[in-house]
């Protein structure tokens, strides 16, 4: 399963905003997008007027590092929301919310969606009891998301202490004390904070 492992706050900068990708970091004033407010590079800080096709791209490769996804399976989440019914974008933002790395990230039980999908990875999570260690597992309504029993004891989700800064969605319902949560419903584009146009990744793979 491919991902990618180069500098990560090098992609907030690229992109201009924070996509807090890396956790406890991206809330204090270390964040490299508040100290350097320019894309990385030699070239960086010289004046760029971004083309229409530039300003689309950018929306969907911003859209793709918020979630960690690579471009093929960005791809065919792009192409599956175009066969339902509803608008694409919101239907694709859906998708998106509902891979199993980002519900573990968004319940509070990791500090990013980097960690969460480590976590899934290494088989520290179960959905209704039966072990999950897909991170793009798509969750349903009524699924419960729990930290697996044999791994409750590991030293950190021992020491684990949710960040209370960050807010738990409506469509979620958290128990960090008993390290699960459960899904109530699916999420509406309100409910998802991701800074992205989605309208314009639409128009963007529908050139
Ligand atoms: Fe992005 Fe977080 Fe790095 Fe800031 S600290 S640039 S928000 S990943």
């Amino acid at each position: 399963m491919a991902r990618y492992t180069g500098p990560v706050c090098r992609l907030c900068r690229r992109e201009g905003v924070k996509l807090y990708l890396k956790g406890e970091k991206c809330y204090t004033d270390k964040c490299p997008v508040v100290r350097r407010a320019y894309p990385p590079g030699q070239h960086g800080q010289g004046r760029r007027k971004l083309s229409e096709y530039g300003v689309h791209l950018r929306e969907k490769q911003k859209a793709r590092r918020v979630y960690g996804v690579l471009e093929g399976q960005f791809r065919g989440y792009f192409e599956r929301a175009a066969k339902r019914r509803g608008r694409t974008g919101d239907v694709l933002l859906q998708y998106l919310e509902r891979r199993l790395d980002n519900v573990v990230y968004r319940l509070g039980l990791a500090a990013s969606r980097a960690q969460a999908r480590q976590l899934v990875r290494h088989n520290h999570f179960e959905v209704n009891g039966r072990r999950v260690n897909i991170p793009s597992f798509l969750v349903k309504p009524g699924d419960v998301v729990a930290v697996r029993e044999r791994s409750r004891n590991k030293p950190f989700f021992k020491q684990f202490a949710p960040n209370a800064s960050r807010m738990v969605p409506a469509w979620l319902e958290s128990h960090p004390e008993e390290l699960r949560g459960t899904v109530l419903r699916l999420p509406t584009r309100e409910e998802i904070d991701a800074p992205v146009q989605e309208q314009l990744i639409v128009e963007l793979y529908s050139r």
